[in-house]
């Protein structure tokens, strides 16, 4: 199949295109998703064929306004309610008990359902345009790091869905924040644009799913089975060095003649000797998001088996970052003390 490439004024054709079943990879500001009608359970499964996703790995569905939340729930909870006030449109998506009306494909046979507003303009004008919810996971082919280009989408999906739509970069470039309101407390599930701290600021009490930053017990029950995948990881093999600047510099220095890359902060590359890819400054954490996943793709362009991470703060959206780069590195991490 010929991947038509969309611009931001063919937002109707890209519309048109969902309604009609087809699958189309959409800008929003966390990262590229990959649409399809959320109640065609035909399309949807043709999502997880595209991307070779694990069928029992749920999908988030998109929505433009809240009233459209109404038919896809059993009830809307307060907190949701209060959320959406604070951080809708934006990288939070709800979990909530699921209606007749979301197929079991979309939720992967949970009975619950995960969903958000995206706040991107292109992505809203294309679901209203659609005159449905779109389901939407991200436009990567499972296992690799997310796409927070159109090109990026092309590299993974080209000829294997109808159309792209070009909205240039991704703003937040990592994943949304989940978070489910079917239990009490509610819980984090993974770590996005919307912190920890934002959630609590509005809830009160929040739990933290032990799977954000450690590694799955063997047999675990898991709350997000998109947790148990590996995840997010490049070709080159990915290693986090946790320590300050200087051990992680000697400790480079140490595998001189290696074949292997520096994933530093940037300005660190000038103290190095060896190929270097940088994702943003070490303070700031918006930055090292908007800029981890293209980090971890160009690391490829390398060449190198191994590329040595410097390892991110868990502060605010750096939680983020850390939850994405210990899966890209299998949480393969070595602490020099
Ligand atoms: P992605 O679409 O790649 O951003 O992945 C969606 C994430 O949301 C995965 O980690 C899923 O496991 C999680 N998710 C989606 N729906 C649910 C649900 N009903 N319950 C728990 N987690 C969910
Ligand atoms: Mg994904």
């Amino acid at each position: 199949m010929e991947t038509l490439l969309l611009n931001e004024n063919q937002t109707q054709k890209a519309g048109e295109l969902l309604k009609n079943g087809e699958l189309v990879a959409i800008p929003t500001e966390t990262v590229y998703g990959l649409g399809a009608n959320a109640l065609d359970a035909k399309a949807v499964s043709n999502i997880f064929k595209a991307k070779g996703r694990p069928q029992d790995n749920p999908l988030i569905v998109h929505i433009s306004e809240f009233d459209e939340i109404k038919p896809l729930v059993r009830e809307i909870p307060e907190t949701a309610i209060k959320l959406a006030e604070k951080f809708w449109p934006g990288p939070l998506t709800m979990i909530m008990k699921k209606s007749e009306l979301i197929p079991d494909e979309v939720s992967a046979g949970l009975d619950t359902v995960a969903i958000r507003m995206p706040s991107h303009k292109i992505a809203r004008k294309i679901i209203k345009q659609a005159g449905i919810p779109i389901a939407a996971p991200s436009a990567n082919t499972s296992g690799l790091p997310s796409p927070t280009t159109a090109q990026h989408v092309m590299n993974d999906m080209n000829g294997k869905i109808s159309a792209v739509v070009d909205g240039g970069e991704c703003e937040v470039g990592v994943e949304s924040t989940v978070i489910t309101l079917v239990t009490n407390p509610p819980k984090l599930l993974r770590p996005g644009g919307i912190t920890f701290e934002q959630l609590k600021s509005v809830l009160g009490e929040v739990e933290i799913d032990k799977a954000v930053t450690k590694p799955l017990e063997k047999n675990a029950v898991v709350a997000s089975p998109g947790m148990k995948y590996k995840h997010y990881s490049p070709k080159t093999r990915v290693i986090i060095l946790k320590g300050d600047f200087e051990k992680y510099k000697a400790y480079l220095n140490s595998k001189k003649g290696e074949n292997i890359a520096a994933l530093c902060f940037e300005g660190e590359e000038k103290e190095l000797d060896c190929k270097s890819v940088t994702y943003g400054v070490k303070s700031d954490d918006l930055t090292q998001a908007h800029l981890l996943f293209y980090a971890l793709r160009k690391l490829d362009e390398l060449g190198v088996e191994t590329a040595y991470a410097r390892c991110p703060s868990q502060e605010g959206v750096g939680l983020a970052v850390y939850n994405r780069l210990i899966r890209a590195a299998a949480f393969e991490i070595i602490d020099l003390k």
